[in-house]
């Protein structure tokens, strides 16, 4: 169990740039569609049963939620997307304030794109790619509900995505400095609790966590 993470307190919700803490320190944001396991991962990492509830709390979900670690390092939950019967201005809202996040915000070092295992890769996922490319900021995918594939199944589906990302990099080359290395991947299963200590790792070197080695 990794005590720093589990200090995670949530902070505020924010539905405009303005409404976000000041933009200092050092932050990671995660990203999904909705119902890909994103509270059930967040809660897994940080070690606590339902820190992400107040993610689901009517009139939040459509917020960027902020949960501290410290005074200088946060983690960001992103409102879930891919809801069915969404009105258009929603969606065009959401888009907006998730483009101005990704593009202006100073202390956001990396984006967890959190996908389904069984179904990776939608083109609203390829979208946040994009953004993420866009504003070059390196990206973990995680690959949720891995328990509900075999352990070679599993496997094989993070090396179709390998293939897949490989394939729609062309599309992303415009943005020089983002390319393969810029996108990690693992397996996780907050059922299981697999995968824990990988995302940790990997959200040390970006919040550069204290203790770290
Ligand atoms: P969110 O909408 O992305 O925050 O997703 P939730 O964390 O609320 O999970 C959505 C559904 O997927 C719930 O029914 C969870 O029980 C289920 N779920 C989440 N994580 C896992 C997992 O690791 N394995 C399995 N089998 N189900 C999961």
């Amino acid at each position: 169990m990794n005590p720093f993470y589990q200090r995670a307190q949530f902070i505020l919700g924010a539905a405009a740039l303005s409404q976000c803490p000041p933009d200092c320190g050092h932050e990671v944001a995660f990203a999904g569609r909705s119902n890909v396991g994103k509270s059930s991962a967040l809660n897994a990492l940080t070690h606590q049963r339902s820190l992400a509830r107040v993610s689901k709390t009517p009139g939040r979900t459509q917020q960027i939620n902020f949960f501290a670690l410290d005074q200088d390092r946060r983690l960001v939950d992103l409102p879930g997307y891919g809801f069915a019967n969404v009105p258009v201005s929603v969606k065009r809202q959401w888009g907006e304030l998730l483009e101005h996040y990704f593009s202006r915000r100073d202390s956001l070092r990396g984006v967890v794109v959190l996908m389904d295992i069984r179904h990776p890769m939608t083109d609203l996922d390829e979208k946040m790619l994009a953004w993420c490319a866009q504003a070059k900021l390196p990206v973990h995918i995680l690959l949720t509900k891995a328990d509900k594939l075999t352990r070679n199944h599993a496997q094989q589906a993070m090396q179709q995505v390998q293939k897949l990302l490989a394939e729609r990099m062309a599309d992303w080359s415009e943005h020089k400095a983002w390319n393969l290395e810029s996108v990690t991947m693992s397996l996780f299963s907050a059922l299981k609790q697999q995968g824990i200590t990988e995302i940790q790792t990997q959200l040390d070197v970006w919040l550069q966590a204290p203790g770290r080695p």
